[in-house]
């Protein structure tokens, strides 16, 4: 069993004899067509239908982040004017 970083987001790479998680960013879920695993060198095509349910957890994940991220610039930095 190899021994993946289970809290990066990303997919498993299915080549059986790799294994390894493959990040894959939101960004590149939505508009990447193609993901290579950077240990095997295999390309996976997203398959958009198949990936709906990784893609909505990682869209929830992302606005989760993109709020927190939102709330802390907010908090540390007032509006700057240009
Ligand atoms: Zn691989």
């Amino acid at each position: 069993m190899i021994n993946t970083q289970n809290t990066a987001p990303g997919i498993p790479c299915p080549t059986e004899s790799c294994g390894h998680n493959i990040k894959v960013s939101l960004q590149d879920l939505l508009f990447q067509k193609i993901v290579k695993c950077p240990h095997c060198l295999v390309e996976l095509t997203m398959n958009r239908e198949a990936s709906k349910e990784t893609i909505s957890a990682m869209a929830e994940l992302h606005n989760a982040l993109e709020s927190a991220e939102a709330a802390k610039t907010f908090a540390g930095n007032p509006v700057r004017h240009p």
